[in-house]
C-alpha cells in the first residue's frame, strides 16, 4: 500500500549504472550493500538507514529534520516519505538535478514548521476542528520561516512556502495559483496528500492506493494541478522500481556533501516575522481591542500607529494622522495647570531625544470637544544597539477618575476638617489622638499636646456678633496652623477651643511653643471687633508612662483650667514627661504574681516629695483617669478606675476593665532605715491593685491594663519602685489625706 515506506527496488545489478560509475568498483561494493538494507522490508523505517538518507539530502540542515523527529516522528516518517516519493516522481518526470535539488528539500522539509504545533494537535485521534486547521496552516508557514534563516537556496524556499496553496488560489493567504505555483509546490502538494491517505494516520485508517487516487481526481483542478495528477496516477499505477531506484542512488552517491553544504548558510531573517513570532499578533490583538489610546511614533516624530482607543479619545480617525507629523497641538495638549503644551516643550519629542519614559497628567482635547485629563505615559524605544526608533505613547482617560477623586477628597475632608477654620475637627483629632499617643509611649519619644481656648469670648459675641466671632476664631485657626511643625495636628476641640499635637516634643518646648502664639495672638488686633486683642489660656502636658489619649488630655484641660483660674491669657503646664520615670521592671514583679480567682498586683513605692504633694499628685492622678475615691480610712485610700478607651468601645477588647487601687501612703524623714542615709522627706506608697475581671476577660489583657495603671501612678506620684524596703508607714498624716475630702466629695455626688 504504502509504496515510499516499503519500497520495492530493483537489485543493484538490474540497476541502470551511468558511465561515471563505473570505475567505482568499490563504490558499487558499498552500495550493493546499502541497496540490500534498502531493500528489506523494514528499511525505510529503520532509523539509521533514515538517517542516512536525510544526511546525505540535508547535510547540515539534518538537524532540522531531527528536530522534527523530536518534535514528532511520525510527521518525520511522513516527510521522507513524501521525499522519496517526489524524488522517483521528478525523475520520472524528467527533472534537471538542479530542480530534483530544490524538490527534495523542500519535500522532507515541508512539515518542519510543525516543530512550532502543540502535541495535542498532532496526536489528536478525532478530525480537527477548524481553529486546529487554521493552527496548523499557520504553522505551515512557519517552516518557510525557519528555512529563511538558513537556506540559500529561493526555490527550496517556494517549494516549501507554496505546498499547501490550492491550484486555483481559493485558498487564502497565497499570492499564486494555477502553474503560477512552483512545479515542486504543486508536486508535493499531490505527493503529501497521497502520503497522507495511504498511511495510517491516528485519526484515520490507510486508505486504499486506488480510492487515494481517486480522492486526488476529485481534487484536481481545484486543489491540485490536474495534469500533474493524472502524471502521477499513471506514474503510480506503472512500475516504478527504476525511479525508486535511482533516487536512493542520487541521495547516497551522487549528492556532493560541498554542494549540500552551500546551501545551508545563514539566511535572511527579514522574513522571520508573523508565524515564528506569535507574539506580535497578540500585540495587534491588544493594540486593537485595549480601551487606552496607544500612539507610535518614530524618530523623526511621524505618526506610524494610532489604534482604536485613540480614536475613540480624541475622535480624530487614523486615517487622518497616520505618517503625519505628531505635535501637540494635534491634540490640544495642556499640563497639569492648564497651560498650552508647544512643540517646543512638547514631552513625547523629549522622550525621544532623550531616552527617558515620562509619566504625566495631562489634559488633551478629547472626542466631545471637552477637555479630557489623562494619564500620559510614552516609552522611547530603543533596540538593542542603542539606536532610537522612536516612542510607544499611551494615553489613559482619568476623567472620569479625576472626578471621584476629588469627590473622595472633599467626602474625606468633610469627614475629618472644620469648615470654618479648615483645620482637622474633633472626630479627625480623637482619631489621630489616640495613634499619636500609642506611637509615641511605644517609641518612648516625647509628645505634648497644648489645648487653648479664647478667653471671654462670650462678650467678643454679644458685642460684635457672632460673625465676628467667627472671624477671631478663623484668624486664631490660621495662628495655630503657623506654629506647626511636620508631624503635628492642629485641631477645633470645639466652640473657640483648640488643640495642637506636637509630635517629639518635650514639655518645655511645648511650653514655649505655646507662650510664642500666647504673644502673637495677643498682637493681633481685629478689625471686624474695633481693633480689639482677643487674648487666650493655654494648657501644655507631655506624654508620660501609664497616660491614655483620655488622661493626657484631661490632664491638659486641667492645666487649662488652672491657667483661667489664674487671671487668663497664660500657659500653665502639667505632668511629669517621659523622663520622669524609670524603666519599669513589670516583667520581672509579674512573672512573681500569681493569679487565682481574680488578679492582684502588689508594688512598694518611693515619691521623693512630702506627703502632701504626693496626694497632690494623687488628685492628679485621680481627675484625668476619672476615677472614684470609693474610701478613706486613716492612712489608706481605695480609688475603683476605669481603665481603657471610653470613647471608643468597638470590641470587647476596647471595654474599660474596673480596677480597684488601694493606696497606702506614710512619710518618712530624715534618715532612711535601709540605707542609714540623711535625705529629704519622701512618702512611701504600698499600692494594690485588684480586678475582679481576670477570670472572664484574657489574662494578658488585664495584666497589661493594669501594669498601665501602675505606670501611669508612679508618673503622677513621681515615685519609683522601692525594692528592698518593705516597711509600710508608721502614723497617718490625717491632715495631708484630708486634702483629698473636697474633691472626693466633688467626685461621689
Ligand atoms: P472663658 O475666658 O472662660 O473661656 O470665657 P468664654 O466667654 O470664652 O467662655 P466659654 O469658653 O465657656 O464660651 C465659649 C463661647 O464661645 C460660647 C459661644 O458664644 C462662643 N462660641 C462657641 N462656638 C462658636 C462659634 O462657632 N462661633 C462663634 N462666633 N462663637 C462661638
Ligand atoms: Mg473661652
Ligand atoms: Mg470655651
Amino acid at each position: 500500500m504504502d509504496h515510499v515506506s516499503h519500497p520495492e527496488v530493483e537489485s543493484p545489478e538490474s540497476a541502470p549504472v551511468g558511465p561515471a560509475e563505473q570505475p567505482l568498483s568499490q563504490i558499487n561494493t558499498l552500495l550493493s550493500q546499502l541497496d540490500e538494507t534498502a531493500d528489506s522490508p523494514q528499511a525505510a523505517s529503520d532509523i539509521a538507514y533514515q538517517d542516512r538518507l536525510v544526511q546525505s539530502r540535508l547535510g547540515v540542515a539534518g538537524s532540522l529534520f531531527t528536530a522534527l523527529r523530536c518534535k514528532h516522528a511520525g510527521t518525520a516518517s511522513h516527510s521522507l516519505r513524501v521525499a522519496l516519493g517526489c524524488s522517483s516522481w521528478g525523475i520520472a518526470l524528467g527533472l534537471s538535478d538542479e530542480q530534483l535539488d530544490d524538490l527534495e528539500i523542500g519535500a522532507l522539509l515541508h512539515d518542519v514548521g510543525k516543530i512550532g504545533v502543540a502535541e495535542r494537535i498532532l496526536a489528536k485521534p478525532d478530525s480537527l476542528s477548524g481553529d486546529d486547521i487554521a493552527l496548523l496552516d499557520r504553522h505551515r508557514r512557519m517552516g518557510k520561516e525557519i528555512l529563511c534563516s538558513c537556506s540559500t537556496s529561493q526555490a527550496t524556499l517556494e517549494v516549501v512556502e507554496y505546498a499547501p496553496a490550492w491550484y486555483d488560489g481559493s485558498k487564502q493567504g497565497f499570492d499564486r495559483r494555477g502553474t503560477d505555483l512552483p512545479l515542486g509546490a504543486r508536486m508535493v502538494s499531490i505527493v503529501d496528500a497521497f502520503d497522507a491517505m495511504t498511511t495510517d494516520r491516528v485519526y484515520r485508517r490507510a486508505l486504499p492506493v486506488e480510492r487515494a487516487l481517486t480522492e486526488l481526481f476529485e481534487c484536481a483542478g481545484t486543489q491540485f494541478d490536474p495534469e500533474l495528477v493524472t502524471h502521477f496516477a499513471n506514474f503510480q499505477s506503472g512500475d516504478q522500481d527504476r525511479e525508486h531506484h535511482q533516487a536512493r542512488r542520487r541521495w547516497l552517491h551522487s549528492l556532493s556533501h560541498d554542494e549540500n553544504s552551500m546551501r545551508w548558510q545563514p539566511g535572511s531573517s527579514a522574513c522571520v516575522g508573523e508565524a515564528l513570532i506569535p507574539e506580535k499578533l497578540f500585540h495587534q490583538k491588544l493594540l486593537d481591542n485595549i480601551h487606552d489610546a496607544v500612539i507610535y511614533i518614530d524618530a523623526n516624530l511621524q505618526i506610524v500607529a494610532w489604534n482604536r482607543g485613540a480614536e475613540r479619545l480624541t475622535g480624530i480617525s487614523s486615517e487622518s494622522v497616520f505618517q503625519k507629523e505628531w505635535t501637540p497641538a494635534l491634540v490640544e495638549m495642556h499640563d497639569e495647570n492648564g497651560n498650552v503644551i508647544t512643540a517646543a516643550d512638547c514631552p513625547l519629542a523629549y522622550v525621544i531625544q532623550t531616552g527617558v519614559q515620562a509619566l504625566r497628567r495631562l489634559k488633551i482635547r478629547g472626542r466631545n470637544g471637552r477637555q479630557t485629563g489623562v494619564d500620559f505615559h510614552a516609552l522611547p524605544v530603543v533596540s538593542s544597539d542603542g539606536v532610537t526608533h522612536g516612542a510607544a505613547l499611551s494615553l489613559h482617560d482619568v476623567s472620569s477618575e479625576i472626578t471621584l477623586e476629588e469627590r473622595c477628597q472633599s467626602l474625606h475632608d468633610r469627614a475629618t476638617k472644620d469648615p470654618l477654620t479648615q483645620v482637622a475637627n474633633r472626630a479627625e483629632f480623637d482619631r489621630v489622638h489616640e495613634s499619636f499617643v500609642q506611637v509615641h509611649l511605644d517609641s518612648k519619644l516625647p509628645c505634648s499636646m497644648i489645648i487653648c481656648d479664647l478667653d471671654r469670648f462670650k462678650s467678643i459675641n454679644d458685642t460684635y456678633g457672632h460673625q465676628a466671632g467667627d472671624a477671631v476664631i478663623k484668624s486664631f485657626g490660621s495662628l495655630l496652623k503657623s506654629f506647626c511643625q511636620p508631624g503635628d495636628l492642629v485641631a477645633r476641640y470645639g466652640g473657640e477651643e483648640f488643640v495642637l499635637l506636637c509630635a517629639d516634643c518635650t514639655n518645655a518646648a511645648a511650653f514655649e511653643r505655646a507662650e510664642k502664639i500666647r504673644v502673637a495672638f495677643e498682637r493681633i488686633t481685629h478689625d471686624v471687633a474695633d481693633d480689639k486683642v482677643v487674648t487666650a489660656c493655654f494648657g501644655v502636658t507631655e506624654i508620660q508612662p501609664g497616660d491614655t489619649s483620655e488622661t493626657m488630655l484631661n490632664r491638659a484641660d486641667r492645666a487649662l483650667l488652672t491657667a483661667k483660674d489664674m487671671g487668663r491669657n497664660r500657659v500653665v503646664q502639667l505632668g511629669t514627661g517621659v523622663g520622669m520615670t524609670s524603666e519599669t521592671p513589670m516583667r520581672r514583679w509579674w512573672r512573681g504574681a500569681r493569679f487565682q480567682d481574680e488578679l492582684r498586683l502588689e508594688r512598694e513605692l518611693v515619691a521623693m516629695v512630702p506627703i502632701q504633694i504626693a496626694i497632690e499628685k494623687l488628685r492628679g492622678f485621680v481627675a484625668d483617669h476619672s476615677a472614684q475615691i470609693v474610701a478613706i480610712e486613716d492612712n489608706v485610700v481605695q480609688i475603683k478606675i476605669d481603665e481603657g478607651p471610653k470613647s471608643l468601645r468597638r470590641r470587647n477588647s476596647d471595654r474599660p476593665i474596673p480596677f480597684l487601687i488601694e493606696l497606702a501612703l506614710s512619710e518618712h524623714h530624715g534618715v532612711d532605715e535601709d540605707t542609714s542615709q540623711q535625705g529629704p522627706s519622701r512618702t512611701r506608697i504600698r499600692v494594690v491593685i485588684q480586678s475582679p475581671y481576670s477570670r472572664n476577660r484574657r489574662a494578658r489583657d488585664v495584666q497589661n491594663r493594669a501594669e498601665r495603671v501602675l505606670v501611669s501612678l508612679r508618673s503622677y506620684l513621681m515615685a519609683r519602685d522601692a525594692n528592698r524596703s518593705r516597711h509600710h508607714g508608721e502614723g497617718v498624716i490625717r491632715w495631708a489625706i484630708r486634702l483629698l475630702s473636697p474633691w472626693t466629695s466633688n467626685q461621689t455626688s
